[in-house]
Protein backbone atom coordinates (compact mmCIF):
# COMPACT_ATOMS: atom_id res chain seq x y z
CA UNK A 1 0.00 0.00 0.00
CA UNK A 2 2.98 2.30 0.13
CA UNK A 3 2.61 3.32 -3.07
CA UNK A 4 -1.10 4.20 -2.74
CA UNK A 5 -0.84 7.03 -0.65
CA UNK A 6 -2.42 10.69 -2.39
CA UNK A 7 0.02 12.41 -3.85
CA UNK A 8 -1.14 15.38 -3.16
CA UNK A 9 -1.99 15.23 0.42
CA UNK A 10 0.69 16.96 1.23
CA UNK A 11 0.95 19.73 -1.32
CA UNK A 12 -0.76 23.31 -1.66
CA UNK A 13 -3.51 23.47 -3.80
CA UNK A 14 -1.44 26.13 -5.69
CA UNK A 15 1.06 23.60 -6.46
CA UNK A 16 -1.37 21.18 -7.68
CA UNK A 17 -2.96 23.65 -9.88
CA UNK A 18 1.09 24.54 -11.06
CA UNK A 19 1.61 20.90 -11.86
CA UNK A 20 -1.54 20.73 -13.78
CA UNK A 21 -0.84 23.45 -15.80
CA UNK A 22 2.48 22.57 -17.29
CA UNK A 23 1.88 22.94 -20.70
CA UNK A 24 5.52 20.99 -21.67
CA UNK A 25 6.60 24.42 -23.87
CA UNK A 26 10.41 23.18 -22.79
CA UNK A 27 11.38 26.98 -22.66
CA UNK A 28 12.57 26.34 -19.13
CA UNK A 29 15.29 23.71 -20.59
CA UNK A 30 17.62 26.03 -21.91
CA UNK A 31 17.68 27.77 -18.85
CA UNK A 32 18.27 24.91 -16.51
CA UNK A 33 22.07 24.71 -14.86
CA UNK A 34 21.70 21.01 -14.89
CA UNK A 35 20.41 20.08 -18.34
CA UNK A 36 23.58 22.38 -19.64
CA UNK A 37 25.67 20.22 -17.92
CA UNK A 38 24.19 17.01 -18.35
CA UNK A 39 21.93 17.58 -21.64
CA UNK A 40 19.78 14.91 -19.92
CA UNK A 41 16.25 15.76 -20.73
CA UNK A 42 14.92 13.08 -19.31
CA UNK A 43 15.50 14.69 -16.10
CA UNK A 44 14.20 18.44 -17.21
CA UNK A 45 11.41 20.25 -15.18
CA UNK A 46 8.56 18.88 -17.92
CA UNK A 47 9.86 15.24 -17.53
CA UNK A 48 9.48 15.52 -13.95
CA UNK A 49 6.19 17.23 -13.89
CA UNK A 50 4.55 14.80 -16.56
CA UNK A 51 5.41 11.56 -14.48
CA UNK A 52 4.22 13.06 -11.42
CA UNK A 53 0.83 13.79 -13.18
CA UNK A 54 0.75 10.41 -13.71
CA UNK A 55 1.47 9.89 -10.47
CA UNK A 56 -1.48 12.00 -9.55
CA UNK A 57 -3.42 9.99 -12.10
CA UNK A 58 -3.03 6.91 -10.70
CA UNK A 59 -3.95 7.59 -7.15
CA UNK A 60 -6.24 11.01 -6.73
CA UNK A 61 -7.84 11.22 -10.10
CA UNK A 62 -11.90 10.81 -10.31
CA UNK A 63 -10.88 7.43 -11.84
CA UNK A 64 -8.88 6.52 -8.84
CA UNK A 65 -11.67 6.98 -6.86
CA UNK A 66 -14.03 5.37 -8.84
CA UNK A 67 -12.06 2.13 -10.20
CA UNK A 68 -9.46 2.30 -7.49
CA UNK A 69 -5.63 3.48 -6.92
CA UNK A 70 -3.39 2.22 -9.10
CA UNK A 71 0.05 0.61 -8.44
CA UNK A 72 2.93 2.65 -9.19
CA UNK A 73 6.04 1.48 -11.01
CA UNK A 74 8.85 1.15 -8.15
CA UNK A 75 11.34 1.99 -11.02
CA UNK A 76 9.83 4.80 -11.99
CA UNK A 77 9.39 6.29 -8.92
CA UNK A 78 12.95 5.63 -7.93
CA UNK A 79 13.92 7.46 -10.79
CA UNK A 80 11.66 10.53 -10.79
CA UNK A 81 12.65 11.16 -7.09
CA UNK A 82 16.94 10.67 -8.06
CA UNK A 83 15.97 13.11 -10.63
CA UNK A 84 14.14 15.43 -7.90
CA UNK A 85 17.37 15.38 -6.21
CA UNK A 86 19.89 16.13 -9.27
CA UNK A 87 17.81 19.08 -9.35
CA UNK A 88 19.97 22.09 -7.52
CA UNK A 89 16.20 23.62 -6.54
CA UNK A 90 17.60 26.78 -8.15
CA UNK A 91 14.09 27.66 -9.51
CA UNK A 92 15.02 29.37 -12.61
CA UNK A 93 12.90 26.78 -14.79
CA UNK A 94 10.06 28.65 -12.87
CA UNK A 95 11.15 31.96 -13.27
CA UNK A 96 10.77 31.39 -16.92
CA UNK A 97 8.21 29.43 -17.14
CA UNK A 98 4.98 31.16 -18.98
CA UNK A 99 2.85 29.35 -16.50
CA UNK A 100 4.47 30.56 -13.34
CA UNK A 101 5.43 27.15 -11.52
CA UNK A 102 7.38 28.33 -8.02
CA UNK A 103 9.37 25.03 -8.65
CA UNK A 104 12.13 26.71 -5.82
CA UNK A 105 9.36 25.92 -3.53
CA UNK A 106 7.29 22.92 -5.44
CA UNK A 107 11.08 20.23 -6.05
CA UNK A 108 11.44 20.55 -1.93
CA UNK A 109 7.74 19.52 -1.39
CA UNK A 110 8.38 16.79 -3.69
CA UNK A 111 11.30 15.77 -2.12
CA UNK A 112 9.58 15.68 1.07
CA UNK A 113 6.95 13.68 -0.43
CA UNK A 114 9.38 10.85 -1.44
CA UNK A 115 11.03 10.84 1.47
CA UNK A 116 7.53 10.09 3.30
CA UNK A 117 7.58 7.31 0.69
CA UNK A 118 10.94 5.99 1.79
CA UNK A 119 12.80 7.09 -1.14
CA UNK A 120 15.46 9.58 -0.63
CA UNK A 121 17.44 11.59 0.79
CA UNK A 122 20.50 9.94 -0.93
CA UNK A 123 24.17 9.37 0.25
CA UNK A 124 25.66 11.92 2.22
CA UNK A 125 22.26 13.90 2.35
CA UNK A 126 20.93 10.80 4.81
CA UNK A 127 23.71 11.30 7.20
CA UNK A 128 22.79 14.95 8.09
CA UNK A 129 19.81 14.79 10.50
CA UNK A 130 22.23 12.49 12.62
CA UNK A 131 24.81 15.13 12.47
CA UNK A 132 23.25 17.78 13.25
CA UNK A 133 21.47 15.88 15.92
CA UNK A 134 25.06 15.32 17.42
CA UNK A 135 26.75 18.07 16.23
CA UNK A 136 24.60 20.99 16.01
CA UNK A 137 25.86 21.35 11.93
CA UNK A 138 25.35 19.20 8.86
CA UNK A 139 29.19 18.83 8.44
CA UNK A 140 29.34 16.84 11.42
CA UNK A 141 32.26 19.04 12.75
CA UNK A 142 32.42 19.48 16.51
CA UNK A 143 30.16 22.07 18.12
CA UNK A 144 33.11 24.05 19.73
CA UNK A 145 34.74 24.43 16.69
CA UNK A 146 32.12 26.54 15.24
CA UNK A 147 33.45 30.02 15.52
CA UNK A 148 37.26 28.72 16.78
CA UNK A 149 39.47 29.21 13.61
CA UNK A 150 38.09 32.40 12.35
CA UNK A 151 36.48 34.70 14.63
CA UNK A 152 38.54 37.37 15.02
CA UNK A 153 40.32 38.03 18.53
CA UNK A 154 39.80 41.51 18.78
CA UNK A 155 36.04 41.38 18.57
CA UNK A 156 33.64 42.06 21.30
CA UNK A 157 30.41 40.40 21.39
CA UNK A 158 27.49 42.10 22.99
CA UNK A 159 25.90 39.95 25.66
CA UNK A 160 22.42 41.97 24.79
CA UNK A 161 21.53 43.60 21.77
CA UNK A 162 19.00 44.78 19.13
CA UNK A 163 21.20 43.48 16.44
CA UNK A 164 22.26 39.45 16.02
CA UNK A 165 24.44 38.15 13.57
CA UNK A 166 23.88 34.25 13.02
CA UNK A 167 27.19 32.73 11.00
CA UNK A 168 25.68 29.58 9.87
CA UNK A 169 27.19 26.02 9.31
CA UNK A 170 28.40 26.60 5.94
CA UNK A 171 30.24 29.97 6.38
CA UNK A 172 31.25 28.35 10.27
CA UNK A 173 33.14 25.48 8.57
CA UNK A 174 33.27 25.92 5.13
CA UNK A 175 33.88 29.56 4.27
CA UNK A 176 36.21 31.24 6.78
CA UNK A 177 36.86 34.33 5.10
CA UNK A 178 33.34 35.32 4.60
CA UNK A 179 32.46 34.83 8.09
CA UNK A 180 35.67 36.97 9.26
CA UNK A 181 34.67 39.49 6.62
CA UNK A 182 31.25 39.90 8.28
CA UNK A 183 32.01 40.40 11.83
CA UNK A 184 35.05 42.83 10.97
CA UNK A 185 32.29 44.44 8.64
CA UNK A 186 29.81 44.70 11.50
CA UNK A 187 32.35 45.46 14.09
CA UNK A 188 33.40 48.78 11.46
CA UNK A 189 29.79 49.94 11.72
CA UNK A 190 30.14 50.52 15.33
CA UNK A 191 26.50 48.80 16.50
CA UNK A 192 27.14 46.34 19.38
CA UNK A 193 25.74 43.53 18.15
CA UNK A 194 25.59 40.13 19.82
CA UNK A 195 26.26 36.04 19.04
CA UNK A 196 24.63 33.23 20.45
CA UNK A 197 27.61 30.62 21.98
CA UNK A 198 29.18 27.93 19.48
CA UNK A 199 26.84 25.01 21.32
CA UNK A 200 23.52 27.23 20.98
CA UNK A 201 24.27 28.79 17.38
CA UNK A 202 23.11 25.43 15.67
CA UNK A 203 21.65 24.98 12.07
CA UNK A 204 19.06 26.93 11.06
CA UNK A 205 17.02 23.81 9.28
CA UNK A 206 18.14 24.54 5.40
CA UNK A 207 19.93 21.47 4.74
CA UNK A 208 17.06 19.23 6.61
CA UNK A 209 13.75 21.49 4.90
CA UNK A 210 15.49 20.98 1.32
CA UNK A 211 16.20 17.50 1.56
CA UNK A 212 12.79 16.67 2.55
CA UNK A 213 13.54 15.94 6.23
CA UNK A 214 11.26 17.96 7.58
CA UNK A 215 11.32 15.83 11.34
CA UNK A 216 13.48 18.06 13.68
CA UNK A 217 12.40 21.74 11.87
CA UNK A 218 10.26 22.63 14.26
CA UNK A 219 12.98 21.80 17.51
CA UNK A 220 15.78 24.07 15.50
CA UNK A 221 13.66 26.70 14.63
CA UNK A 222 12.49 27.12 18.50
CA UNK A 223 15.66 26.64 19.60
CA UNK A 224 17.15 29.45 17.65
CA UNK A 225 13.81 31.92 18.09
CA UNK A 226 13.93 31.79 21.82
CA UNK A 227 17.69 32.16 22.27
CA UNK A 228 17.51 35.19 20.14
CA UNK A 229 14.42 36.55 22.24
CA UNK A 230 16.25 35.64 25.27
CA UNK A 231 18.99 38.15 23.99
CA UNK A 232 16.32 41.27 22.98
CA UNK A 233 17.09 40.28 19.18
CA UNK A 234 15.02 42.70 17.25
CA UNK A 235 17.52 42.27 13.77
CA UNK A 236 19.18 39.07 13.10
CA UNK A 237 21.68 39.47 9.74
CA UNK A 238 22.50 36.40 8.35
CA UNK A 239 25.04 36.01 5.71
CA UNK A 240 23.91 33.00 4.10
CA UNK A 241 21.10 32.99 1.46
CA UNK A 242 19.91 29.57 2.47
CA UNK A 243 19.84 30.81 6.27
CA UNK A 244 17.76 34.17 5.27
CA UNK A 245 15.70 31.77 3.10
CA UNK A 246 13.92 29.23 5.45
CA UNK A 247 14.09 32.04 8.30
CA UNK A 248 11.99 34.38 6.57
CA UNK A 249 10.43 32.21 4.97
CA UNK A 250 9.32 28.82 6.93
CA UNK A 251 10.69 29.57 10.37
CA UNK A 252 7.14 31.57 10.89
CA UNK A 253 5.65 28.12 9.93
CA UNK A 254 7.43 26.20 12.06
CA UNK A 255 7.08 28.57 15.42
CA UNK A 256 3.47 29.06 14.96
CA UNK A 257 3.83 32.71 14.37
CA UNK A 258 5.45 36.02 13.44
CA UNK A 259 9.45 35.47 14.59
CA UNK A 260 9.96 38.30 16.82
CA UNK A 261 12.59 39.85 15.13
CA UNK A 262 13.07 40.54 11.50
CA UNK A 263 15.55 38.68 9.05
CA UNK A 264 18.11 40.64 6.88
CA UNK A 265 21.23 39.03 4.32
CA UNK A 266 23.82 41.40 5.40
CA UNK A 267 24.21 42.91 2.23
CA UNK A 268 20.90 44.87 3.49
CA UNK A 269 22.38 45.61 6.95
CA UNK A 270 25.57 47.47 5.00
CA UNK A 271 24.07 49.10 2.41
CA UNK A 272 21.70 51.08 4.83
CA UNK A 273 24.70 52.01 6.88
CA UNK A 274 26.89 52.95 4.09
CA UNK A 275 24.00 55.18 3.34
CA UNK A 276 23.34 56.56 6.54
CA UNK A 277 27.32 57.31 6.61
CA UNK A 278 27.34 54.75 9.96
CA UNK A 279 29.88 52.69 7.70
CA UNK A 280 32.57 54.58 5.53
CA UNK A 281 34.61 53.28 2.67
CA UNK A 282 38.15 55.35 2.73
CA UNK A 283 39.71 52.96 0.12
CA UNK A 284 38.94 52.53 -3.59
CA UNK A 285 39.68 49.85 -6.14
CA UNK A 286 40.56 50.10 -9.73
CA UNK A 287 39.14 46.82 -10.71
CA UNK A 288 36.12 44.88 -12.84
CA UNK A 289 34.36 43.03 -10.43
CA UNK A 290 31.85 40.76 -11.30
CA UNK A 291 28.88 40.02 -8.58
CA UNK A 292 27.10 36.14 -9.09
CA UNK A 293 23.38 36.38 -7.49
CA UNK A 294 23.18 33.41 -5.42
CA UNK A 295 19.81 31.72 -5.94
CA UNK A 296 18.03 31.53 -2.78
CA UNK A 297 18.60 35.33 -2.21
CA UNK A 298 17.75 36.82 -5.73
CA UNK A 299 14.64 34.39 -6.71
CA UNK A 300 14.34 33.37 -3.06
CA UNK A 301 13.70 36.37 -1.45
CA UNK A 302 14.29 39.14 -4.34
CA UNK A 303 17.81 40.48 -2.81
CA UNK A 304 19.26 41.48 -5.91
CA UNK A 305 19.80 45.68 -5.87
CA UNK A 306 21.28 45.83 -1.99
CA UNK A 307 24.30 43.75 -3.17
CA UNK A 308 24.94 46.02 -6.02
CA UNK A 309 24.43 48.81 -4.24
CA UNK A 310 27.03 48.08 -1.70
CA UNK A 311 29.67 47.30 -4.27
CA UNK A 312 28.49 50.43 -5.77
CA UNK A 313 30.36 52.82 -2.80
CA UNK A 314 33.37 51.52 -3.53
CA UNK A 315 35.19 54.39 -5.13
CA UNK A 316 36.68 53.20 -8.60
CA UNK A 317 35.39 49.74 -9.39
CA UNK A 318 33.81 48.95 -12.12
CA UNK A 319 30.73 46.44 -11.47
CA UNK A 320 29.98 44.26 -14.42
CA UNK A 321 27.01 41.34 -15.07
CA UNK A 322 27.12 37.69 -15.73
CA UNK A 323 24.68 37.54 -18.79
CA UNK A 324 21.87 35.40 -16.56
CA UNK A 325 21.84 37.78 -13.31
CA UNK A 326 19.12 39.15 -10.67
CA UNK A 327 16.06 36.79 -10.83
CA UNK A 328 17.79 34.98 -13.64
CA UNK A 329 21.12 34.09 -12.30
CA UNK A 330 22.59 30.61 -12.81
CA UNK A 331 22.89 28.64 -10.22
CA UNK A 332 26.92 27.93 -9.25
CA UNK A 333 26.02 24.19 -8.23
CA UNK A 334 25.89 24.65 -4.96
CA UNK A 335 22.12 24.51 -4.40
CA UNK A 336 19.67 22.00 -3.37
CA UNK A 337 22.06 19.91 -1.37
CA UNK A 338 22.59 18.31 -4.42
CA UNK A 339 25.94 18.76 -5.02
CA UNK A 340 26.62 16.05 -1.64
CA UNK A 341 25.60 13.74 -4.32
CA UNK A 342 25.68 15.15 -7.93
CA UNK A 343 29.66 16.19 -7.42
CA UNK A 344 30.54 16.17 -10.90
CA UNK A 345 27.50 18.31 -12.13
CA UNK A 346 28.03 20.80 -9.28
CA UNK A 347 31.58 21.14 -10.40
CA UNK A 348 30.90 21.30 -14.00
CA UNK A 349 28.33 24.64 -13.06
CA UNK A 350 30.87 26.39 -10.72
CA UNK A 351 33.13 26.47 -13.83
CA UNK A 352 30.38 27.60 -16.29
CA UNK A 353 30.41 30.86 -13.78
CA UNK A 354 34.12 30.80 -13.54
CA UNK A 355 34.62 30.83 -17.73
CA UNK A 356 31.87 33.71 -17.83
CA UNK A 357 33.55 35.61 -15.58
CA UNK A 358 37.06 35.12 -16.99
CA UNK A 359 35.67 36.08 -20.68
CA UNK A 360 33.94 39.26 -19.53
CA UNK A 361 37.42 39.99 -17.95
CA UNK A 362 36.41 40.52 -14.60
CA UNK A 363 39.46 40.58 -12.14
CA UNK A 364 37.48 39.17 -9.21
CA UNK A 365 34.56 37.39 -9.23
CA UNK A 366 32.20 38.47 -6.19
CA UNK A 367 29.90 36.10 -3.84
CA UNK A 368 27.36 36.67 -1.02
CA UNK A 369 27.23 33.08 0.04
CA UNK A 370 29.26 30.76 1.74
CA UNK A 371 28.14 27.21 -0.57
CA UNK A 372 28.71 29.29 -3.59
CA UNK A 373 32.11 30.83 -2.04
CA UNK A 374 32.82 26.82 -0.97
CA UNK A 375 31.64 25.44 -4.18
CA UNK A 376 33.22 27.81 -6.70
CA UNK A 377 36.43 27.86 -4.96
CA UNK A 378 36.57 24.24 -5.26
CA UNK A 379 35.36 24.74 -9.06
CA UNK A 380 38.32 26.46 -9.79
CA UNK A 381 41.00 23.72 -8.55
CA UNK A 382 42.33 21.79 -11.30
CA UNK A 383 40.46 24.17 -14.01
CA UNK A 384 42.00 25.80 -16.72
CA UNK A 385 40.93 29.30 -16.22
CA UNK A 386 41.08 30.87 -12.99
CA UNK A 387 40.13 33.80 -11.40
CA UNK A 388 40.05 35.42 -8.03
CA UNK A 389 37.24 34.65 -5.83
CA UNK A 390 36.06 37.13 -3.02
CA UNK A 391 33.12 37.93 -1.15
CA UNK A 392 31.62 40.85 -0.62
CA UNK A 393 32.27 41.43 2.93
CA UNK A 394 35.68 40.48 2.11
CA UNK A 395 35.75 42.84 -0.76
CA UNK A 396 33.79 45.71 2.00
CA UNK A 397 36.90 45.09 4.53
CA UNK A 398 39.19 45.76 2.56
CA UNK A 399 38.29 49.02 1.64
CA UNK A 400 37.33 49.47 5.31
S1 LIG B 1 15.19 24.26 -10.28
FE1 LIG B 1 17.07 24.77 -11.41
S2 LIG B 1 18.20 22.85 -11.52
FE2 LIG B 1 16.12 22.31 -10.93
S3 LIG B 1 15.08 21.82 -12.85
FE3 LIG B 1 14.71 24.00 -12.44
S4 LIG B 1 16.35 25.12 -13.51
FE4 LIG B 1 16.95 22.96 -13.39
S1 LIG C 1 8.44 26.54 -18.95
FE1 LIG C 1 6.80 26.00 -17.49
S2 LIG C 1 5.13 25.27 -18.77
FE2 LIG C 1 6.97 25.23 -20.06
S3 LIG C 1 7.78 23.13 -19.83
FE3 LIG C 1 8.82 24.41 -18.29
S4 LIG C 1 7.59 24.16 -16.44
FE4 LIG C 1 6.31 23.46 -18.16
Amino acid sequence: MKNKRSFIKDLSKKQVMEIKGCTDCRECLKHCPVQMVTGNADISTPEKIKIYKEFIDSTDSLKARIFGKKDIDEKLLKDFAEAVFECTTCGACGEICPVGLDTQRLWPALRREMVKRGIGPFGAQREMQKAISDTGNPYNEPAEERFKTWFPDEIKIAEQSEIAYYAGCTGAYEAHPMVRSDVLVLDAIGEPFTMLSADKEVCCGFPLFITGQHEMLEELTNKLVSAYAEKGVRELVCSCPCCVNIMSRDWPIFYGSELPFRIVHISQYVKKALEEGRLKLSKGLKEKIIYHDPCYLSRGVGVIEEPREVLRHIDGAELIEFDAHGRNSRCCGAGGAARKIFHENAIAMGRLTIDEAVEKGADRLVLSCPACYAKVNEAMKGHKKQITIVDIMELISECI
